[in-house]
């Protein structure tokens, strides 16, 4: 099974709100689907941006393209609060990075409907370098024989894993 594993956008994405998510999200422990915050997530994903929204796959990252600038693709996610702004940033880059090893030119974009919000995202030397680090991490946790120990903190109150983590 560990050799199947392998970083994603959605594990990137994790990495920043908590690193035992990381763990249960590699092992395909899936969280609570009636949650009412996955509820919520996938309404505004089919909702918002509604006129504009195409969805692109390549390779294993899913995102949504905004639109083209000449030769230059702008995609992004929608998001239903700036909450975890860092961790949608760094999947966003995650998801350029994809793009520019395939030869695409992108930046990103990521939306916050409810607070009339767009935030810039672009590739560089810095992120990149962020991003090595946090997939080196990643892989770490992943090949660990248990999760993380939970910890608690603000975030387990919205989190889709906390029957898992707080019963
Ligand atoms: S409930 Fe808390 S400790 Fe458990 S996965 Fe969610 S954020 Fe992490």
């Amino acid at each position: 099974m560990a050799s199947e594993l392998r970083v994603t956008g959605t594990m990137v994405w994790y990495y920043y709100v908590c690193k035992r998510q990381v763990w249960l999200v590699a092992h395909q422990l899936d969280p609570d689907p009636e949650d009412d915050n996955l509820e919520y997530g996938r309404f505004l994903h089919q909702h918002a941006y509604k006129r504009e929204k195409k969805e692109i796959s390549i390779g294993h990252a899913v995102f949504d393209l905004f639109r083209e600038e000449g030769e230059n693709l702008v995609i992004g996610e929608v998001k239903k609060s700036s909450k975890h702004l860092t961790s949608a940033r760094m999947q966003l880059l995650y998801y350029l990075r994809e793009l520019k090893r395939m030869g695409v030119q992108a930046t990103g974009e990521i939306r916050i409907p409810e607070e009339k919000r767009v935030v810039r995202v672009m590739l560089d030397p810095e992120s990149e370098r962020e991003l090595d680090r946090a997939e080196r991490e990643i892989l770490r946790i992943i090949y660990l024989d248990k999760p993380p120990k939970a910890e608690k903190t603000p975030l387990c109150r919205s989190c889709a894993y906390r029957e898992l983590c707080w019963a």
